[in-house]
């Protein structure tokens, strides 16, 4: 769906992205994780056009990005960025109906279709009890779901999300994903999303695409990507990573330098045994 070929970009002088290739299947749940610095939200950026790459090129179903309009891509592909955007003052409605934007015509008026897709975006994302509600009434998690579902209201093929748990409690963080996951196998969304949280990407993701430094370290399934020796050398600090139990993902466990200056060492060579139930 989406192939990504050499691409190479800079904003002043140096290079953020260097030759970065890998293809997006439709209906992929992929996740962008590397350090902060490493080049995700910018990569995000590039894969809607919002940035040019200065090298190579991105193919949306074998067309060329840069031949698309802004209006044809925004109705392929939405985005939900950080949580910098400014506090607007509108109402959730109006917030939703913005979604609808590369839809509507000269004069901007949305049309019954138009308030049918909003209101459907609003049940889908639970929101609908909140529509007459001002954004800045609203909580962390509730606002994610705002946005999600002004994104949903593009009737896009794909989501891109930049690091949209952060802020919010294991809680909300669980409830938000769970809802991108249900838009991804029930609804057939494609997913990419950049995200700091490797336990949860680890969980939720089906693949992986590991940065390093604006190139790319590792891609593929989380057991490949989500290893030891992997994120010790890109995230330069000890950590040790087993297996959730449950699911059978890896998972990352941070290390107190001051307690295990080497996790390697052969008291750490295999995972503690885990508590039986009743214990
Ligand atoms: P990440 O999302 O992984 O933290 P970013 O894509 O935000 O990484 O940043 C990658 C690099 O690009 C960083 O070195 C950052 O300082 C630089 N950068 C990001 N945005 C800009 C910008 N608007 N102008 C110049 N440099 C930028």
């Amino acid at each position: 769906m989406i192939e990504v070929q050499s691409i190479s970009f800079h904003y002043q002088h140096d290079w953020v992205l260097q030759d970065i290739s890998f293809k997006i299947e439709r209906g992929g749940f992929v996740g962008i994780i590397g350090p902060n610095g490493s080049g995700k939200t910018t990569l995000l950026k590039i894969l809607h056009r919002l940035l040019l790459p200065q090298k190579g090129e991105i193919l949306f179903d074998h067309k060329p990005l840069q031949k698309m309009s802004r209006s044809e891509i925004a109705k392929k592909i939405a985005v939900v960025a950080q949580e910098n955007y400014p506090i607007l003052p509108f109402r959730v409605e109006e917030i939703v109906l913005m979604g609808r934007s590369p839809y509507l015509g000269r004069l901007l008026f949305e049309g019954k279709k138009d308030l049918e897709i909003a209101q459907r975006a609003m049940e889908w994302t639970e929101i609908l009890p909140l529509r007459e509600r001002y954004l800045d009434e609203l909580s962390g998690g509730e606002r994610k779901r705002v946005f999600i579902a002004r994104a949903l209201a593009q009737e896009p093929e794909v989501i891109l999300l930049d690091e949209p748990t952060a802020n919010l409690d294991i809680h909300h963080q669980l409830d938000f994903l769970d809802l991108i996951l249900h838009l991804n196998r029930e609804r057939g969304l494609t997913i990419v999303l950049a995200t700091h949280d490797l336990n949860l990407a680890s969980e939720f993701c089906d693949y992986l695409i590991l940065l390093q430094k604006g190139r790319i370290y590792s891609l593929g399934p989380s057991e490949r990507v989500i290893t030891q020796e992997n994120i010790e050398k890109v995230y330069g600090c000890k950590v040790w990573v087993d297996q959730n139990p449950l699911t059978h993902s890896p998972r990352v466990n941070f290390l107190r330098r001051k307690d295990h200056p080497d996790p390697l060492s052969k008291s750490l060579k295999s995972p503690p045994p885990l508590p039986k139930p009743d214990e």
